[in-house]
C-alpha cells in the first residue's frame, strides 16, 4: 500500500468534479423536472452518507476490499523489491505515459525534453534498466485497431442503432463492469495504450521482462490487474509515486540530469524508433481516439467538411464531419470526461434501448441545426463513437499526476484545478511532437508479429460479493 496515500489524498481527490455519486444524487421533484445534471451547479458543501457497492461509480475516490488486494501489488515499494530480485534473470523495462512525463517536468521545473532524458539516464544508471519507451507505439494500435472495429461496425449499420464507447480508462470500464452491465455491449474492447505497449515490449525482446509502467491514475494498477491483462504489465507505479520512491531512496534527480539524445536509441528495443515511441498525436490529451476516428473517416470521405461542436461544458467536444453536397452527417464522434457527464450519457443510452434512434434522422441533423438560429452544440449519444474518460479534464487530469499546487500541499478547488488542467494542456500541446499514428499503428501491425494478437478485452459484469465493501475513507 503505498505510503503516499492519506485521507488529504482523498480530500482533494474528491474535489466538485469528481465528487462521490452519492452526495450529488439529483432528486426527481415532480415528473416534469428534468433528470439532467449540469455539471458545475452542485451544493458547495456536500453532506456525509453511506454508500454502497451498487452506487459506487468507481472513480477511484475509494476502492472496494478485493481490489484493495490488487492495488497493494502494484507500488513503488512492491517495484523496488522486485527490482532488488531481478538478478539476471529478468532485465527491467519501463514505459511512461505522456501525461505522466508533463506531470514530472512541471513538478521538476523541467523542459519535457530535459526531463525525458533525465528519467532516461537515472533508470540506466541506478536501475540499469535495459529499455525506457514512451507509450505511443502501444497508442498507435490502440488507435489504428479502434478505427478498423468502428470503421466495420459503421458499414454494417451498427453504429446507428448504437455508439461504441472507448475502453481505455479503467475507471469507466470498472464502473461499467460493476455497475451497469447494460453498458457493457457498448464497449469497443480494444485495449488501452498501456497494455499494447506491454505486449509489444514482452514480445520485442527474446530476455525476460520485468515491465514496471508508470500512468497517470490508480486505476491503471487495477487494468493491469485484469484477468485478460496477459502478464503485459508487472507494476504500475503514478508520477506522485516516483517522486515518493527517489525521495526515499535518497536520488536527487538533479544528478542525473542530462542532455544526451543518444540515450533515446540506447534505451529502445530493437526496431523501435525512439521518435515515433517518444511521440503523441493530434487530438486530446487523453489519447486523441475520437479525433483520430474521424481523421480516419475523412481520409475515405475526402469531400466532406470537419465541424468542432462544444458541449454543455467544457468536457464534452464533438467532431462531426459532414458532406460538402448535401450536408449530412457521415461520421461523428465525442471527447466526454467525468462522471457527472458520464451519469448523463448512461440515462440517455438506457432511455435509447426502450427507444431506438432513428438513423435517417441521424444523417440529417447537420441541416436541421444549420435551419436553426441556434448554434449546434455537442449530442455525445447521438455520435458513433465516444472518448469516454472518467477523469474531469481527461488524463491530464489525472489522480496520481503531481503539480506544483499538490505539491506545495494547498487545498485544491474547481477553479484552480482547471487552471492546472489548462496549463498542463498548454504544454502537452506545445512540447509534445505530433506524429501519424493511424497510419504508423497500420505499419506496426504490418511489419511484426503484432497482427496475429486480437488486443481485445474480454468485458463481463462484475458481480459484487456481499464481502466486497466499499471502504470509503481508505485511500491508496
Ligand atoms: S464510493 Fe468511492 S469509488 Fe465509489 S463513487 Fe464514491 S468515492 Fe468513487
Ligand atoms: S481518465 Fe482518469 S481514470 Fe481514466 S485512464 Fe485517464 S487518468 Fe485514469
Amino acid at each position: 500500500m503505498s505510503a503516499l496515500l492519506s485521507e488529504q489524498d482523498l480530500n482533494d481527490f474528491i474535489s466538485p468534479g469528481l465528487a462521490c455519486v452519492k452526495p450529488t444524487e439529483v432528486k426527481k421533484v415532480n415528473e416534469e423536472q428534468t433528470t439532467e445534471i449540469e455539471v458545475g451547479k452542485e451544493a458547495s458543501e456536500l453532506e456525509k452518507v453511506s454508500i454502497s457497492l451498487q452506487d459506487c461509480l468507481a472513480c477511484a475516490g475509494c476502492i472496494t476490499s478485493s481490489e484493495e488486494i490488487l492495488l497493494s501489488r502494484q507500488s513503488h515499494t512492491v517495484f523496488v523489491e522486485a527490482w532488488k530480485n531481478l538478478r539476471d534473470e529478468r532485465q527491467l523495462a519501463v514505459s511512461i505515459s505522456p501525461q505522466s512525463r508533463i506531470s514530472l517536468a512541471d513538478y521538476y521545473g523541467l523542459t519535457l525534453e530535459t526531463l525525458d532524458l533525465t528519467l532516461l539516464n537515472l533508470f540506466k544508471v541506478y536501475f540499469g534498466c535495459r529499455y525506457f519507451v514512451g507509450t505511443q507505439m502501444g497508442r498507435n494500435l490502440t488507435i489504428s485497431r479502434s478505427n478498423q472495429e468502428l470503421i466495420s461496425l459503421k458499414q454494417q449499420g451498427e453504429l446507428a442503432k448504437k455508439p461504441k464507447l472507448s475502453a481505455v480508462c479503467p475507471g469507466f470500464v470498472l464502473y461499467a463492469e460493476k455497475t451497469k452491465p447494460e453498458l457493457v455491449p457498448y464497449l469497443l474492447n480494444v485495449k488501452s495504450p498501456q497494455q499494447i505497449t506491454g505486449s509489444l515490449l514482452k514480445m520485442s525482446s527474446n530476455e525476460k521482462l520485468y515491465h514496471l509502467s508508470i500512468m497517470p491514475c490508480f486505476d491503471k494498477k487495477l487494468e493491469a490487474s485484469r484477468p485478460d491483462g496477459e502478464k503485459e504489465v508487472d507494476c504500475v507505479i503514478t508520477p506522485r509515486e516516483v517522486v515518493t520512491m527517489l525521495q526515499e531512496l535518497q536520488i536527487d534527480i538533479n544528478q542525473y540530469k542530462s542532455e544526451d539524445q543518444a540515450l533515446r536509441k540506447a534505451l529502445s528495443p530493437l526496431g523501435w524508433d525512439p521518435i515515433l515511441h517518444w511521440s503523441s498525436n493530434e487530438g486530446s490529451s487523453s489519447g486523441g481516439f475520437a479525433y483520430q476516428y474521424i481523421l480516419e473517416m475523412y481520409h475515405l470521405y475526402p469531400e466532406s467538411a470537419l465541424q468542432v461542436l462544444e458541449g454543455k461544458n467544457s468536457d464534452l467536444r464533438e467532431y462531426r464531419l459532414t458532406d460538402l453536397a448535401n450536408g449530412q452527417t457521415i461520421a461523428s464522434a465525442t471527447e466526454l470526461y467525468g462522471f457527472r457527464n458520464i451519469q448523463n450519457m448512461v440515462r440517455k443510452l438506457t432511455q435509447r434501448s426502450i427507444r431506438p434512434r432513428n438513423p435517417r434522422l441521424l444523417k440529417n441533423r447537420q441541416a436541421t441545426s444549420s435551419a436553426s438560429t441556434k448554434p449546434a452544440i455537442a449530442d455525445p449519444t447521438n455520435t458513433d463513437f465516444i472518448e469516454v474518460m472518467a477523469c474531469p479534464g481527461g488524463c491530464i487530469n489525472g489522480g496520481g499526476l503531481l503539480s506544483k499546487d499538490s505539491a506545495s500541499n494547498s487545498t485544491s478547488n474547481a477553479v484552480r484545478k482547471k487552471a492546472i488542467i489548462d496549463h498542463l494542456n498548454a504544454r502537452y500541446t506545445q512540447e509534445m511532437v505530433n506524429i501519424d499514428a493511424r497510419t504508423m499503428g497500420q505499419e506496426i501491425d504490418h511489419r511484426s508479429t503484432s497482427h496475429t494478437l486480437s488486443y481485445h478485452y474480454e468485458f463481463h459484469p462484475i458481480d459484487a460479493q456481499p464481502s466486497d465493501v466499499v471502504s470509503l475513507g481508505n485511500t491508496w
